[in-house]
């Protein structure tokens, strides 16, 4: 669970024009109004993955099932703590709404819809939807449990198109049964990725169009533009020559720190993820929920970058993700775990900034509900 901001990492100076050019040959302009098979496969040609036994001997999987996070910059939260921090958890922010015409000059878009959820346009066509939750609460109840406090700036019926949603991990306000369906009603075609474990709860959602990975697996989507209604999606290898004017995209699921639960008998039962997307020659990164160190309760008020709070450990995997899978393009990472101030987290995103001299501005940036920006 996070609060409700999150911010974009641009990595400009890492950006590599589109390498495929019959991208350009069809505009974003009319890539709506066509219609996509889509088909998953391994890549012919694997990513890296480190070198190391921690990755080698899957070192969070727990042998009886189940999941861990199996580094010391973890430090998990009792039930009764989790439950204090949401109910004084409290929501802000203003609304307004989402500009979905097509990005201009084959940009990469990215428009926060409110909380986890964004929507991801690039420019070789690819429309990928991170996390989407459009309820009123985040809870196995409609009448109880934590309410959003900013009502989402559309409806999943004002999103034009949706070729891929992907989903970090299953707690209620990253995974929503009654969102979920939505999508899959109003795009058939639509293909889910979920971290491993979540396909079984999909497929009992009567929603079939999904592909689980673990950590450091990635595969192949291809869409392929389709004449007539029939949008069923097809699978293909991965070393297949693709279609004239297909859409292609590598997705990885990669490692973050958190949990999962969405019972009180379920506690990482199924597997938590970060994401890679690549397509159209740009590629996005997105943190799901994850924490990279844990920082205890007598820092607050203290500067946490300080000697007497040196020893806490990192995760350090994200150093990892960055040298085998990067650079990337855009990084959405979630800020603000348990704050009872919403603009506390920008506030103290700043202050680090500043510790670290990076620029205030155009590095790590905030933005607000409804907001698009192009990369
Ligand atoms: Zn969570």
């Amino acid at each position: 669970m996070r609060s409700f901001l999150r911010f974009l990492l641009s990595r400009r100076n890492s950006f590599k024009p589109p390498q495929q050019t019959h991208y350009k040959a069809m505009s974003t302009s009319s890539a709506s109004a066509l219609l996509y098979a889509a088909s998953v496969a391994s890549p012919a040609v694997a990513g890296t993955k480190p070198d190391d036994d921690f990755t080698k001997n899957k070192v969070w999987h727990l042998k009886h099932g189940g999941f861990e996070n199996p580094w010391p910059s973890w430090q998990a939260m009792s039930g009764p703590s989790i439950m204090k921090a949401m109910i004084s958890r409290r929501f802000s922010g203003a609304s307004n709404s989402p500009d979905t015409t097509p990005p201009p000059n084959q940009k990469l878009r990215a428009t926060w819809l409110g909380h986890a959820c964004y929507y991801v346009e690039f420019p070789g066509g690819l429309k990928v939807l991170f996390d989407p939750v459009f309820e009123d609460r985040c809870s196995p109840f409609s009448w109880l449990g934590p309410k959003r406090y900013t009502p989402p700036p559309c409806e999943v019926t004002d999103i034009p198109t949706i070729d891929a949603v992907i989903i970090s991990h299953n707690h209620y306000d990253h995974l929503s049964l009654p969102t979920v369906t939505k999508i899959s009603k109003q795009y058939p075609d639509v293909h889910f990725f979920v971290p491993l474990g979540n396909k079984k709860w999909f497929k009992e959602s009567n929603i079939h169009n999904v592909t689980e990975l673990d950590w450091w697996d990635e595969v192949d989507l291809t869409l392929t533009p389709k004449s007539g209604k029939d949008r069923s999606p097809s699978v293909t290898s991965a070393d297949e020559p693709k279609p004239e004017g297909a859409i292609t995209a590598r997705i990885g699921s990669l490692p973050c720190q958190h949990m999962t639960a969405r019972s009180l008998t379920d506690r990482c039962a199924t597997l938590w993820s970060s994401w890679s997307v690549t397509s159209g020659g740009k590629s996005i990164w997105f943190g799901g929920d994850t924490g990279y160190r844990a920082v205890p309760k007598e820092s607050d008020g203290e500067d946490d970058w300080s000697e007497k709070w040196a020893h806490l450990p990192h995760n350090p995997e994200f150093k990892k993700i960055g040298t085998m899978r990067g650079p990337f393009d855009l990084g959405l990472i979630p800020i603000g775990a348990t704050c009872l101030d919403v603009l506390e987290p920008p506030q103290k995103l700043k202050e680090a900034l500043k510790h670290h001299n990076i620029p205030e501005e155009g590095v790590f940036d905030v933005c607000n509900i409804g907001e698009s920006r192009e990369f």
